[in-house]
């Protein structure tokens, strides 16, 4: 019989077949469980309401309570707004919509009490409300209420259906009653001691209606702590039976080929860092065991250059190798300088992505299997079924980010023996972080740029000085050289940003006009080919500019670009400007960033920026994200390609993150694969977060 939190969402009471649709759909809610994750992401203290005549700061929310009157719309069609004053005996402040309307006109109501919770904007000498938290008041009195009430997330379509956030907290209560008694601690008994936590049913209870301050705080402890521990205790089990269970194929020895291209083709003295972590990795691939590691560094610290000395290791110890990049054109790119590199060497280096025609596929898979060629190269075709290699030793992935564990996996299976795995980012998060979000890999890092290397120049500019920037940009573009223009694309703002970019690019091009002038365009809406098209032209120098989104962020290489341009600034994460400023410097020119921002900047958003005027190293950069980030900033977490976790966060919660990495350290120490009955408890919901068997069984 399957568990109760398994139980769909529509044997709630009131929750019939088609609100039950709309839970799926906006929310992703379809079983008790998912409800029951659904977590509140505020809770307003009932206990203290603000008057009206005293809201008088627009830094910060107040809970008011009062009647609304005097609804009306403003304007037409599009630009049609509703406007409302709501009072209570001290004074009344204007609300205003620009969506929902149509729901919002039905559901308020000019007798009722109400509780409203938002920050205010000043304008022109009075405050208002914009789309604040509207909900009916209940009266305290009645008894039951809660001091503390959550607040949950919800969207325009389920407030339609009454699914407001009292409306899901109802369900929330109706649910917990159901669940009452069912729900299982998930930590051994040891470990529950000794983490010193709340059991979990009385969590999930808390977590949604705490009677106290503590209480909350004491429920989210647990819960973010069983996320980070799952999480860790995964990775590590992964690496437990890994490093325990599978052999690595062996390379001995360093032949001609490394020795050749060493003395021969090696243009340059490499820097300590990058013999260090080659040294690192000799180490691992003559081990014994596979070798699985993360290579972390800098845009430009010489990633790539290691990755294919070590290619060529394998190649004297006859294995082939491959690399498997994000797209089509950073393939190319890899692929044209492997073919520079190891020119003369008698190599064969082979490209295979999306758009190789079908012949040359089937002669580049038939030379794969008799072991002709030594290095492939490309995107993830190779990851396809049909792609056997003779005797694959070595496999290095570019961007860890935009791959999963899944395919990681799979490219172990093309060798009896798995071949060793490096995988390579860009990504700047503090090492600590990485061990613990990589928490299956070994981490090595390259903390120094090759010498010679010249800062980017970066300067922050406001909307102001717009047309010192176009002139900026035309010297550059007279000295011949390009620009980057780059504009942010947030999910969930997607259609205004879109809007922002086209009206963008078409000022751009009445700004630099054809003939004399030549701009592409690139963003995330546009087909893969013709994305990949106009990326090409600019990378081949027939466009001077390049507007785009935050697609180019991924290791586009167009050296003679020298200018990049980021608008809205303060919408991008520190580590997500930092990777979009690595796209410029790439050669032997000076090179600039010009942050443009809006007047207005808040205290953050200045630090951001500032940090990035005055430095350009990726780590500090990253420390200085670590410390500025915010709860609130989710997105810029999810650019950044690391883990989604529904109530820790990784950068707030980091102390609870490494208690949970070091207890599931603790549990593996003690019972490297589980086995022990008193663990059985944790395996079995380890099985549970991991539908399909977890990557560790499959290995094992
Ligand atoms: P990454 O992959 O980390 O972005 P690459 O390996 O692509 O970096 O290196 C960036 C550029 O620097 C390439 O043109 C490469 O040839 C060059 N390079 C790499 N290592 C060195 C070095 N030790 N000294 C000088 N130039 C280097
Ligand atoms: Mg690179």
């Amino acid at each position: 019989m399957p568990h109760i939190l398994e139980t769909s969402v529509n044997f709630l009471k009131g929750v019939g077949e088609q609100k039950a649709e709309y839970l799926n759909k906006e929310l992703g809610i379809y079983t008790f469980k998912d409800l029951l994750e659904h977590y509140p992401f505020r809770y307003v203290d009932k206990t203290k309401f603000y008057k009206v005549a005293e809201v008088n700061d627009a830094s910060k929310s107040f809970l008011l309570k009062g009647k609304i009157k005097n609804l009306q719309t403003i304007g037409y069609g599009a630009k049609a707004r509703l406007s409302a004053i709501f009072y209570d005996e001290t004074g009344a402040i204007e609300l205003l919509w620009f969506k929902g309307l149509r729901w919002l006109k039905q559901f308020l109501k000019s007798n009722e009490v109400y509780t409203l919770y938002g920050k205010p904007k000043y304008f022109k000498g009075a405050y208002s409300f914009a789309h604040p938290e509207l909900e009916v008041y209940e009266n305290k009195s009645k008894g039951s209420q809660l001091a503390l009430e959550p607040v949950y997330n919800t969207t325009e379509k389920l407030k339609a259906k009454y699914l407001d956030s009292r409306g899901l907290r109802n369900l929330c209560r109706q649910l917990l009653l159901k669940v009452e008694g069912h729900i299982d601690e998930v930590f051994s008994d040891e470990l529950l001691k000794l983490a010193k936590l709340p059991g979990r049913q009385e969590a999930f209870k808390s977590i949604h209606f705490p009677q106290t301050h503590n209480d909350y705080l004491k429920a989210r402890q647990r819960l973010v702590f069983e996320e980070f521990f799952f999480f860790s205790l995964k990775m590590q089990l992964t690496k437990s039976y890994r490093d325990n269970q599978v052999k690595g194929v062996v390379f001995e020895s360093v032949g001609e080929y490394l020795n050749n291209f060493y003395e021969k083709k090696l243009p340059f003295e490499l820097t300590g860092a990058q013999k260090k972590v080659i040294k690192e990795m000799r180490r691992d691939m003559a081990s014994g065991r596979q070798m699985n590691r993360l290579l972390q560094g800098d845009v430009g610290s010489g990633k790539t250059l290691v990755a294919l000395m070590l290619m060529l290791i394998a190649i004297d110890n006859n294995y082939q190798s491959c690399l498997m990049a994000p797209t089509e054109i950073l393939a190319q790119q890899h692929y044209n300088s492997f073919l520079k590199f190891t020119e003369g060497l008698g190599l064969k280096v082979a490209l295979l992505t999306g758009s190789t025609k079908s012949k040359e596929r089937k002669a580049i898979h038939k030379d794969l299997q008799e072991g002709s060629i030594n290095i492939l190269i490309g995107t993830h075709a190779l990851i396809e079924d049909s792609v056997a290699f003779q005797n694959l030793g070595f496999v290095v992935i570019d961007e860890q980010h935009r791959f999963g564990v899944a395919q990681r996996a799979k490219l172990w299976k093309k060798n009896t023996t798995p071949p060793h795995v490096l995988v390579m980012t860009a990504t700047p998060i503090p090492r600590t972080l990485a061990m613990t979000v990589y928490g299956d890999l070994d981490v090595s890092v390259i903390d120094e740029l090759p010498p010679g290397r010249k800062t980017i120049k970066t300067y922050h500019a406001y909307e102001s000085s717009r047309l010192r920037i176009f002139r900026f940009m035309r010297n550059t573009i007279e000295n011949g050289h390009q620009v980057y223009v780059v504009y942010p694309l947030i999910e969930e703002s997607e259609k205004l940003d879109l809007n922002f970019l086209m009206d963008g690019y078409e000022s751009i091009v009445r700004e630099f006009p054809l003939p004399q002038y030549a701009v592409s365009i690139v963003h995330g809406k546009m087909k893969p080919a013709d994305k990949d098209f106009e990326m090409q032209r600019f990378a081949k120098g027939q466009t001077n500019i390049l507007v785009a989104t935050t697609v180019i962020e991924v290791g586009v290489d167009v050296p003679n670009a020298t200018l990049m341009v980021i608008e809205n600034a303060e919408r991008f994460g520190l580590a997500q400007l930092h990777q979009l400023r690595g796209r410029v410097g790439r050669g032997a020119h000076e090179s600039f960033c010009i942050l443009m921002t809006s007047d207005k900047l808040s205290e953050d958003s200045k630090k951001r920026i500032g940090a990035m005027t005055e430095t350009n190293n990726g780590f500090r950069i990253a420390e200085l994200d670590m410390a500025l980030r915010g709860a609130g900033d989710l997105q810029g977490l999810k650019q950044s390609g690391l883990p989604d976790f529904k109530i820790g966060n990784i950068f707030k919660d980091e102390k609870i993150l490494k208690a949970a990495k070091n207890a599931a350290a603790y549990v593996i120490k003690k019972d490297p694969f589980l086995k022990a009955p008193e663990n059985e408890v944790m395996l079995h919901h380890l099985r549970k977060l991991s539908p399909g068997g977890g990557q560790w069984e499959r290995i094992s």
